[in-house]
């Protein structure tokens, strides 16, 4: 305990407080386990917020990182390398099709993808880009922007010009935004950090046709519904529609930095040599951490394991939605599940926390689930336990 009051005070004095955190220090990690200095396990149903789907420290991951770290770190790119073209061609073929440039997060990979919206649209006077209510792209001006959550934006003005807000899920309210300057619209298929948002099938068909019609980039935020989450390899996949351009970070590199912005090949040359970069973008060894992410992803038939879970946790959670009346909604596909309840989470996050489960809470009432895609049944299970003791003391509290 006394080296965690030693790291706690560290941050204090030398970390810009720019994260609330809770008071655990983690030094190691396996599977869906964490960690702490003295030793105690957390099973962590949220691993990097989804960004280390196959848990902590996978063997296969930390193998290929290791040796490509002793043979090749970094080289730019004004040269090439082969693992930057391999994983472009593997993520191609997972039934996308098109060209990668990329990056380091999930913030670049769309603020990669809002330039290549706006040169395409600049030619023909198009620079408006259409996102939607309670959306999250990221944290830089152009991504806070378009994010549809005014907190994130608070402050900050001015921002960049050009993004329009509509509700998620609402056709009409697109239809009315779109103008003769719209160049894109930008969204994401089940809303992440908003709150594990839905909207109906339907919605998404509407707006790939309406983007066809009027020569409008479909882009989908991808960084947190990609590499299986949703039950497909593409979030896009598991909702059949096909967007322009999709962009990736979170999970693709199993919780190595790496993010790519996917475009369509007709798309190709709107952005030419010179007009965006990345200095570690796509390097050898972020590269090769997503090639091992992929391998395993077809060796331990990931997508086998979240359809199995996934059922698995929504037929209990039905259940406790029945038994407790505290459980307003079960949302989200595939092993991204958000649980609304009618009363504040705070409360239940600590009872789980002290049965040492780790569960993601989004606003006052909101929990949300994205463990490990191949969690084993018996953690799930023990995870899945804890919640719903968690949720039963809850509702006889009420
Ligand atoms: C996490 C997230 C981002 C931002 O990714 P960073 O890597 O934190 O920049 C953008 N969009 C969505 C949908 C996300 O979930």
């Amino acid at each position: 305990m006394l080296i965690n009051n030693f790291v706690l005070e560290q941050y204090d004095s030398y970390i810009l407080p720019t994260y609330g955190r809770e008071e655990l220090v983690f030094i190691s990690g396996q599977g869906s386990y964490l960690t702490e200095v003295d030793g105690d396990k957390y099973l962590d149903l949220y691993p990097g917020w989804g960004s280390a789907c196959l848990g902590h420290c996978h063997k296969y991951v930390i193998q290929q990182i290791n040796d490509q770290a002793r043979e090749l770190i970094h080289v730019p790119n004004n040269f090439y390398h082969p693992w930057q073209s391999e994983l472009a061609e593997q993520l191609a073929m997972q039934g996308f099709g098109g060209l990668s440039f990329f990056c380091n997060s999930g913030a670049e990979a769309n603020e990669a993808a809002i330039k290549l919206a706006r040169r395409y649209g600049s030619p023909k006077g198009r620079y408006e880009i259409i996102t939607f209510d309670k959306s999250f792209h990221g944290r830089t001006l152009a991504t806070i922007t378009a994010t549809g959550q005014e907190k994130y934006q608070k402050g900050f003005e001015p921002l960049p010009a050009g993004f329009i807000h509509v509700p998620f899920g609402n056709f009409a309210a697109v239809e009315k935004a779109v103008s003769d300057k719209t160049c894109a619209i930008m969204l994401e298929f089940i809303q992440g950090e908003g709150g594990v948002n839905v909207a109906p099938d339907s919605f998404f068909k509407q707006i790939e046709t309406l983007c066809r019609k009027k020569d409008i980039l479909f882009i989908a935020d991808e960084v947190q519904t990609s590499i299986g989450r949703t039950g497909s390899f593409y979030g896009f996949q598991t909702f059949g529609v096909e967007p322009d351009i999709v962009t990736l970070a979170k999970a693709l590199g199993g919780g190595f930095p790496i993010g790519a912005m996917m475009a369509k090949p007709r798309l190709k040359d709107v952005l030419t040599a010179g007009s965006h970069a990345s200095t570690f973008g796509g390097n050898p060894l972020a590269c090769r951490a997503a090639l091992a992410v992929l391998t395993v992803f077809q060796q331990e038939k990931i997508l086998d394991n979240v359809k199995e879970q996934e059922s698995y946790v929504r037929g209990l959670l039905n259940a406790l939605q029945t038994s407790t009346n505290i459980i307003k909604e079960i949302r989200g596909r595939g092993l991204m599940i958000g649980i609304e309840f009618s009363v504040p989470v705070a409360r239940l996050k600590q009872l789980c926390k002290e049965r040492h489960v780790l569960i993601n809470t989004i606003g006052d009432t909101i929990v949300r689930l994205l463990p490990a895609l191949n969690i084993d049944h018996k953690d799930m299970q023990h995870g899945i336990n804890v919640l719903g003791q968690a949720i039963k003391q809850l509702a006889k509290e009420q």
